[in-house]
């Protein structure tokens, strides 16, 4: 083996829902230097990615140069040839209809190393997820899996046989060609009730089933315009809808910007209601190294203040692999915008000693110029784009204080952009931050395409959508909870 080739990762990327990769697959993002990515790959998928990892779409999808598959392999090859740790991302699982093995073949007759790392299929995910049990007692003892067509020949030709399976028939890529499947399994004899369903986008906020049976499913289809991606499916299992409606938000479509974090604990809470959850983690943050390389003297200081819990992590990871120690902090008071940063605080062993009673910044501001004394000097560690009103209200106290920018935030168009793609099938928007808020609003036109109820944590980021036509709920309290609490309220 040629050591200085690099080594590819074919990795199925899940059916579309983000959370349905594997852990492996998220360990070999993580360490990629290049990725290929498929249009079915769900592009929030790349978050696990790091910063410096060079990024190539190579799926058919508007706006993007539409790739053969010899360019494909041949990009693998050059990569790998290069030295890369490459991982080629593909929809569902690579061996699934999805022509892995012909990029395996490429790297094999180049002598490059691989590893297929396997995904969780549509053709049995979709089915799933869509309450439809590809096998269930009695109703189907078996499935088979089925290309709606090939590359040559259309259609494939087997439907006599596959007409006298009793199982339950996955069809994928068969929406092009669905009058002629219809056609063919009718003429071959498979019963006109047939139960059938399609189901669209399955895993994903678009996910729709359309149900009928075998003699009406075109017409179904047709009337309902169902589109691509979508697997049709046909045996008694389809007749089936396991799907629980009993939780209160089941039905409900929630869209949920901010960080990674936050958007990971807050989609968990509304799916745990019975949510649809369609997480866009546009908000990205990066630590400013120049702060580790040059903090504060903290003699200098009676207070540290912080308005979010993302300044507190950064600030302690950067305050201690710069050799901190926490004793240097001993002499300082500590206060904090609200309960999320309370309790963040707390997990650093701190009680914050101060707090607004309303976790607003100017609260903040109000209540530190009426409490701190005389001759006190504050240290405010927050982000490079803080609001203004802090600095305004301490400078009209005559209050001393420094302001160090210890983070910035980062906005990923590219996640940014998928969620303006999902906007009409939302009921809900929920935003963290007046910096997230504000950067979801620079494409005003696109943003307005948002019919729901946004849903705002704090009045600071509600107050981003004034004058605006969007309908705006304010969480009462400051936290994930508060955001679920404010949705099942009904606002
Ligand atoms: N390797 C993929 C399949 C690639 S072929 C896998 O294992 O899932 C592409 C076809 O897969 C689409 O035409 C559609 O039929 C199906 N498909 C992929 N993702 C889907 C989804 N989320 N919902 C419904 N069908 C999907």
């Amino acid at each position: 083996m040629n050591n200085s080739k690099g080594k590819v990762y074919l990795i199925g990327a899940g059916p579309g829902d983000d959370g349905l990769l594997t852990v492996r697959g998220r360990e070999l993002l993580a360490e990629a230097e290049v990725v290929l990515y498929d249009r079915l790959a769900s592009p929030s998928l790349l978050r696990h990615t790091a910063d410096s990892c060079e990024k190539l779409p190579v799926g058919k999808r508007e706006g993007f140069h539409s790739f053969k598959q010899e360019e494909i392999n041949a990009l693998l090859i050059q990569k790998a040839n290069e030295g890369k740790t490459v991982v080629r991302l593909k929809g569902g699982d690579p061996f699934v209809f999805g022509r892995g093995g012909e990029e395996i073949l490429a790297l094999e007759t180049e002598g490059i190393p691989y590893e297929v790392v396997p995904g969780v299929t549509s053709a049995t995910a979709a089915l799933a997820a869509a309450g439809i049990p590809v096998t269930h007692r009695e109703a189907a003892r078996s499935f088979h899996v089925i290309t709606g067509h090939t590359k040559e020949e259309g259609i494939p030709g087997q439907f006599a046989q596959y007409a006298a399976l009793e199982g339950t028939l996955v069809f994928l890529m068969g929406v092009s060609h669905l009058e002629q499947i219809v056609k063919e399994l009718l003429e071959n004899g498979k019963a006109a009730d047939t139960p059938a369903s399609i189901v669209e986008q399955g895993t994903t906020i678009r996910q729709r089933r359309v149900d009928a049976v075998l003699g009406t499913i075109l017409e179904t289809a047709q009337r309902e315009q169902v589109k691509p991606p979508a697997i049709v499916v046909i045996g008694q299992a389809a007749a089936y809808h396991m799907h629980s409606e009993r939780l209160p938000l089941a039905g409900l479509r929630v869209g949920v910007t901010g960080t990674e974090q936050m958007t990971n604990k807050l989609g968990a809470k509304l799916r745990e209601q019975g949510a649809v959850v369609y997480k866009a983690p546009y908000v990205r943050i990066r630590a400013r190294e120049e702060f580790r390389d040059q903090m504060p003297i903290w003699k200098t200081y009676a207070w540290l203040v912080f308005t979010s819990s993302n300044g507190i992590c950064i600030f302690f990871e950067q305050f201690y692999s710069a050799g901190g120690d926490i004793r240097l902090l001993s002499h300082l008071k500590f206060a904090v915008v609200g309960g999320g940063t309370y309790r963040t605080l707390l997990q650093y062993g701190i009680k914050a000693d101060y707090m607004p009673e309303e976790y607003t910044v100017g609260a903040l501001a109000d209540g530190l110029a009426s409490i701190v004394k005389p001759g006190e000097r504050i240290c405010v560690l927050r982000a490079a784009k803080g609001s203004k009103e802090l600095g305004v209200i301490l400078g009209q106290s005559h209050i001393r204080y420094d302001d160090f920018p210890i983070y910035d935030t980062v906005i990923d168009r590219e996640i940014l952009e998928r969620l303006y793609e999902q906007l009409p099938v939302l009921d809900y928007l929920t935003f963290a931050s007046a910096s997230g808020a504000e950067a979801f609003l620079q494409e005003v036109q696109r943003a307005e395409e948002f019919g729901g109820t946004v849903v705002c944590i704090g009045r600071q980021t509600q107050e981003a959508f004034a004058g605006r036509s969007f309908r705006t709920a304010a969480a009462e309290c400051h936290t994930a909870e508060g955001v679920v609490e404010t949705i099942l309220s009904g606002s």
